[in-house]
């Protein structure tokens, strides 16, 4: 086999592995990227991009069946589910091709194949592309894939996970969600606003369970209403398939539905790669060990994203990349993740960042929140999108903003400024000595800065002057 020697051999070319070969290339590395299915991996082609394009087909159909609202008259309101994924599934392929364009562009080698180590420093490459690869330093960025459970396997046909659901051109009556964690959940808002009858059955007491009480309590609310049923604290111990299916539940009556959706959590790959023949240390689920720079235990080689285990985002991994890539060329970068936004796309949108009040009470804090509801906000009013609030989390020592949740329409994009807040440890009167446009939703904002401060000025004061 023909042997090639770079200085950066990245495995995996999802969020994690093509940002970090990019910026490997920047800062004037010879790089190799090697990926054994499709260019952009996870995200692009089975998470966030196809999801998020069959979300805005969901949102737009929900607009239009509020348009009397707004004075506008429809006909007779019909969609193509056919269509919609023909349109995610161009959307993502477009995708692809300006990410290998980007990735040329950056005079970065695609080999592509299987990887597998047969040293600390040599990978070899089976597949399309057959090489054996040296390299001074390698990043693994294998990341995961759905969690397929014994006792109720996909068969891909009416029980799904979630890269299969996506190939689906017809919908069902009903659906029924097994896991009502943030994918589990996006899901559930996008059948639902297509007229799809949704059981989510979540063994946890609530839905979103990490995301914190109070995002999750909002969330539940805003599902009973569209009608989605939720059942929390409940054991799935099998499905059988007869005519429908029937999803048996311990101690609990059966569930019928006409599709079921598993999404249960991600299995991490790092088996078949030879980890074992490089040393690199794995845990007990899978997860490839690593310190703040993103080092393993074996020098010159890092881990990234979704295989590292830690926060499993698109954005996390792309972040580490850029880490990881740093130090392999000796320009020292560490990991931080206490500004980390986490994004649900259901309708409504919840996106967090930094800590929950309980988890900056847990941590010591002497914490308070200051909370705006959109019902109180012009932008809001006028767009008809007054469902939800903004909350910021505070230290009452100093005005440090320790967290931020929001809850309702444009939640996405509004956590960014709380990003930049929580990263650079800016205090509530940074926010409120900033002038925010006049009538946008990020006023809210500003509003929930000055809530915490009990200096309200769109909010009655808590007591009557
Ligand atoms: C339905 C869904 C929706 C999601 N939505 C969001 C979202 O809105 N926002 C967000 O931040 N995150 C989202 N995620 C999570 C996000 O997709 C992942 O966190 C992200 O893709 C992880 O990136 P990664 O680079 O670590 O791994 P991946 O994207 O999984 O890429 C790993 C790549 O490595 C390749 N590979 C594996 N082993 C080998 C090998 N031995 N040789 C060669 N190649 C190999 C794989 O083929 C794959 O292409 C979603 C996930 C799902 C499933």
């Amino acid at each position: 086999m023909e042997k090639q020697n770079f200085d950066l051999v990245v495995i995996g070319a999802g969020p994690g592995g093509y940002v970090a070969a990019i910026k490997g290339a920047q800062v004037g590395l010879k790089v190799c990227l090697i990926e054994k299915n499709f260019l952009g991996g996870t995200c692009l082609n089975v998470g966030c991009i196809p999801t998020k394009t069959l979300l805005a087909n969901a949102h737009v159909l929900h607009k239009i069946h509020h348009a009397a609202d707004y004075g506008i008259t429809t006909g007779p309101i019909s969609f193509d589910y056919g269509k919609m994924k023909t349109r995610k599934d161009s959307v993502v392929e477009k995708m692809r091709r300006s990410l290998e364009g980007l990735i040329q562009s950056n005079g970065i080698t695609i080999f592509r194949g299987h990887a597998e180590f047969l040293s600390p420093r040599e990978i070899k490459v089976k597949g399309h592309d057959n090489v054996i690869v040296t390299a001074g330093k390698t990043i693994i960025a294998t990341g995961s894939e759905p969690l397929d459970i014994p006792a109720f396997p996909c068969d891909h046909k009416r029980v799904f996970n979630s890269s299969s659901i996506l190939e689906l051109t017809t919908l069902p009556k009903t659906l029924a969600i097994i896991g009502g964690g943030y994918i589990g959940c996006e899901f559930a808002s996008l059948f639902s606003d297509l007229g799809v009858k949704v059981i989510i059955l979540e063994a946890l007491s609530s839905i979103v369970s990490l995301q914190g009480k109070t995002v999750a309590e909002s969330l539940t609310r805003a599902f009973v209403k569209k009608g989605i049923e939720i059942q929390t604290g409940v054991m799935v111990e099998g499905i059988d398939h007869a005519n429908n299916l029937s999803i048996r539940l311990k101690d609990k009556p059966p569930v019928t539905c006409d599709m079921a959706l598993v999404s249960i959590g991600r299995k991490i790959i790092s088996s078949g790669l030879g980890l074992e023949k490089a040393g690199v240390a794995v845990s007990e689920r899978g997860m490839i060990d690593t310190n703040d720079k993103m080092e393993t235990n074996v020098p010159g080689i890092y881990a990234i994203g979704d295989v590292t285990g830690k926060f499993m985002l698109a954005h996390v991994a792309s972040h580490q990349g850029i880490v990881a890539a740093a130090n392999a060329a000796n320009k020292p970068a560490r990991m931080h993740y206490n500004a980390v936004p986490a994004v649900i796309f259901t309708n409504p949108e919840i996106a967090t960042v930094g800590m929950t009040l309980e988890q900056a009470q847990e941590a010591g804090y002497n914490a308070t929140i200051g909370k705006f509801p959109f019902l109180a906000l012009g932008k809001s009013v006028a767009a008809i999108e007054t469902d939800g609030f903004a909350q910021v989390v505070v230290d009452r020592k100093n005005g440090q903003i320790l967290g931020a949740q929001v809850v309702g329409s444009e939640a996405s994009t509004l956590i960014a400024e709380m990003g930049v807040a929580i990263a650079n440890e800016l205090t509530l009167d940074c926010i409120t000595d900033t002038i925010h446009a006049h009538p946008t939703v990020a006023e809210a904002w500003l509003e929930a800065a000055l809530m915490a401060n009990d200096t309200p000025i769109h909010f009655p004061p808590k007591v009557k002057r």
